[in-house]
């Protein structure tokens, strides 16, 4: 769009402005403003929330449970109990005691910090049959 456009638009604006409320034409060009205006605050909202999306995914993917590169039923990593992984922009809720928190602590992404605390590590070795063989979940051996 082109000044000459704006300056058009802005003079129409002060124009509709001095019609009488009930004026259907000033109906529409309000309408139209009001629709521009919830168009900018949408965006504006989706850009903010995106942004928080991405920071949130950040500090849950640096505690060990909520980590991309986890491997299943293979020891975390220790790390210092009570090393905190982050703060969320959007309060998430427990998955044990359903509250809100948005403190995450290094280990666990879905827990608060105190529910985290009372948790036991979920450290475990992997299981291993007698014989050498590798364990499998479906129970067989390899
Ligand atoms: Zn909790």
């Amino acid at each position: 769009m082109d000044s000459e456009t704006v300056w058009t638009v802005l003079r129409a604006l002060g124009e509709a402005r001095r019609l009488p409320l009930d004026d259907p034409d000033r109906r529409w060009i309000a309408h139209a403003a009001l629709a521009l205006v919830r168009d900018g605050q949408q965006r504006h909202k989706q850009d903010r929330d995106h942004v928080a999306k991405e920071a949130d995914a950040a500090v849950l993917a640096a505690t060990a449970m909520g980590s991309p590169d986890r491997v299943i039923d293979v020891p975390i990593s220790e790390r210092p109990v009570g090393e905190p992984a982050g703060e969320l922009r959007r309060a998430r809720r427990c998955y044990v005691c359903k509250e809100h928190f948005t403190r995450v602590g290094s280990l666990y992404h879905l827990l608060c910090p105190l529910c985290a605390a009372s948790t036991p590590r979920a450290v475990r070795p992997v299981p291993t049959c007698r014989g050498g063989g590798r364990w499998s979940p479906g129970g067989g051996r390899r």
